[in-house]
């Protein structure tokens, strides 16, 4: 496993791709998956999650997953349990002081991030405290369900600034969008042959 995750690290940049693509799909079931209910898809889609992620990440379902921003090594394998890092007992050749036989979760994150697209940027950027009461749920799931939403708000807005700005317009200037003459054969009502 330890393998596979310095592995992962290696191959940041892969990753990082391959999880935007997974992420595009689940954005794209949000309409089957509202039909059949987000409770009821959540446990089969988490065991899938935590069967792919633990064997590539060693990943423990915290529920908030942040392998983006921390260089696709899971903060949850450090023994601190740090959200960000590393903190300041690295030792000679990267090395974590509480197991020093490993490698520091966070040492590898940094190497990972250089490795990827927006990974330099994301490391940067002060993670929250895991909130513990999302333990074990999906975070596949539950990431983009936001992004649906967001997508559906997105929509939404610009389909009601369009319906504001349309009638605004043909008060505005009302021959830019005259209305078509009625053909006689539409205004008339007797049946024809
Ligand atoms: S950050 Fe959380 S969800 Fe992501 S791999 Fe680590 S434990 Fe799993």
């Amino acid at each position: 496993m330890y393998r596979i995750r310095l592995f992962a690290v290696r191959r940041a940049r892969a990753f990082e791709w391959i999880y935007k693509r997974v992420e595009q799909v689940m954005v794209a079931l949000d309409p089957l998956f509202a039909k059949i209910g987000y409770n009821r898809v959540e446990r089969p889609i988490a065991l899938i999650e935590k069967g792919v992620k633990t064997l590539l990440f060693d990943c423990k379902m915290c529920g908030q997953c942040v392998l983006s921003s921390t260089g696709m090594s899971c903060p949850m394998n450090c023994p601190k349990q740090l959200r960000n890092g590393p903190c300041g007992g690295v030792r000679q050749g990267g090395f974590c002081e509480v197991k020093p036989e490993m490698k520091c979760v966070w040492a590898l994150g940094w190497d990972g991030a250089s490795r990827m697209k927006e990974g330099a940027t994301k490391i940067r950027e002060v993670l929250p405290p895991v909130d513990r009461s999302l333990q074990g749920s999906s975070s596949w799931l539950r990431a983009s369900r936001e992004v649906a939403a967001q997508n559906r708000e997105t929509r939404d807005a610009a389909r009601m600034a369009l319906a504001e700005a349309f009638p605004e317009a043909r008060l505005q200037e009302p021959s830019a969008a005259p209305l078509a003459e009625e053909p006689p054969k539409a205004t008339n009502t007797g049946r024809g042959a």
